[in-house]
């Protein structure tokens, strides 16, 4: 498992759409989101983070379960994992607006607030790689980034390290971005209205 990974971000003028119909924005603003587990969450069954994210010093890459998981279980040398794994919580075990369903091991998506930029991140299992395609979740991603389009801000769905933005009117494949990649964002308007254009430059 792993701290999110940062992309930089350059801003252009963002499209104003409106917010989604079923949360409180305030509970979209990154810098409010808890880092400690909420009450009464814990991780049970799951075992997910130690599968789809990648953790450098075991060299694990993502996509493929550590060798230390009993998949699960837990983690077989708990008492010493990595400080990286220690510091590590999903956005479902900190936020309880986070409904029963989109616990990890239920959902196959397992989501993070990337901590240079604030943009939501979704890594979904490759082996449930169309998770985030599914109701209720599909429904739910596009109400968030809507929401958090408003605020200046991205969905990313990763499957091991292809992304794809999700926007409001549609999803863009990004692909892998390369390490020191920027991500930008353009406001479009045409007769049709307002359009987002996202590219990812080289670093
Ligand atoms: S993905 Fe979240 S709920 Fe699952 S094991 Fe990791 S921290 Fe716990
Ligand atoms: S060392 Fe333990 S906590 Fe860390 S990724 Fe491996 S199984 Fe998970």
């Amino acid at each position: 498992m792993r701290s999110s990974k940062g992309f930089a971000t350059d801003k252009g003028l963002n499209a104003s759409f409106p917010f989604g119909d079923s949360l409180d924005s305030s509970q979209l603003d990154p810098a409010q989101f808890k880092v400690e587990p909420a009450l009464g969450r814990n991780c049970g069954s799951c075992t997910l983070c130690c599968k789809v994210f990648e953790v450098p010093v075991l060299e694990k890459p993502a996509g493929s379960w550590c060798k230390h998981c009993q998949p699960g279980k837990g983690c077989g040398i708990w008492e010493t994992r990595p400080d990286h794994c220690r510091a590590f919580y999903c956005l479902w075990m900190t936020q309880t607006w986070l409904a029963p369903e989109w616990k990890p091991d239920i959902s196959k998506i397992v989501i993070t607030v990337d901590p240079l930029t604030g943009f939501l991140l979704f890594q979904v299992d490759p082996g449930s790689a169309n998770a985030w395609k599914r109701e209720p979740y599909y429904s739910q991603i596009k109400r968030w980034s809507a929401a958090y389009l408003a605020k200046g801000l991205l969905c990313l769905v990763f499957v091991n390290k292809a992304a794809t933005v999700v926007l409001p009117d549609r999803d863009q494949v990004l692909g892998v971005i390369p390490p020191g990649g920027r991500i930008l964002t353009r406001e479009r308007l045409s007769s049709l209205g307002a359009t987002l254009d996202v590219e990812v430059v080289a670093g």
